[in-house]
């Protein structure tokens, strides 16, 4: 097994990490990822907005039906009061007519609550529509110079993965796509030494169990710890 080549591979699979973490580091990238997170959040505030918005609508709409129902309703039992033989009926009428009345005044008064919700809906949306824009154009004044900032990067990247490629070929398929493996579940770095004296790995200092470390003792040994999840070799 190629370990020398592996661990050569994985110190420039450092150097890629090294460069990922100067690209997020950077004063630029700082700025850019700010604006567009503030930028993102403003726009979620406003489908919430808008959804509060419309359900306000479809609140002024059942209550407006409501109000013209009361309405015909009051109508009808004016056209009965012409009608009225006796004082018990008359007085049965102006009960019905105070209990409608009371009626018409609430919804009134919800409809003019919704009418204040609207109101400071329509303050909150102003200030949305400025700090969208302001987010906006930072956003658009971060991304030349976090563009020329991932380019340069980028292009050091490209030379060191091309450098990995040449490895590559070199490595036994089998290793590689265990290296892949560990590389993708557990920390840096995902090929670490299996120390004999204390037959643990040296990623993490779990002392391997004697099945493992049986199999890692023999030539070309090499088990994954069940602990970091990293491929240990035997040095
Ligand atoms: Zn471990």
């Amino acid at each position: 097994m190629n370990i020398e080549g592996m661990l050569r591979y994985q110190s420039l699979d450092r150097e890629i990490n090294k460069l990922n973490e100067e690209f997020k580091a950077h004063e630029v990238t700082k700025q850019y990822n700010k604006y567009m997170k503030l930028y993102r959040q403003t726009i979620e505030d406003g489908k919430r907005m808008s959804g509060a918005v419309g359900e306000h609508f479809v609140n002024i709409d059942r209550l407006t039906k409501q109000y013209e129902k009361l309405l015909a309703d009051i109508e009808e039992y004016y056209k009965g009061v012409d009608e009225i033989t006796d004082l018990k009926q008359a007085d049965y009428y102006e009960k019905q007519l105070l209990k409608l009345d009371a009626a018409l005044e609430s919804i009134e008064k919800e409809l003019d609550n919704v009418r204040k919700e609207l109101a400071k809906l329509d303050a909150d949306a102003k200030a949305f529509f400025a700090n969208a824009n302001s987010y906006y154009q930072a956003v658009k004044k971060f991304t030349p110079e976090m563009e020329k900032v991932k380019l340069g990067i980028q292009s050091k990247a490209r030379e060191v993965m091309l450098a990995q490629k040449e490895i590559e070929k070199t490595i036994e398929p089998e290793l590689f796509e265990k290296y892949k493996k560990a590389k993708e579940i557990a920390k840096f770095p995902p090929l670490v030494p299996f120390d004999e004296a204390t037959s643990s790995c040296m990623g993490c200092g779990l002392e391997l169990s004697k099945d493992i470390a049986a199999k890692l003792r023999q030539d070309g040994g090499l088990e994954f710890c069940p602990n970091c999840n990293r491929l240990v070799y035997k040095q």
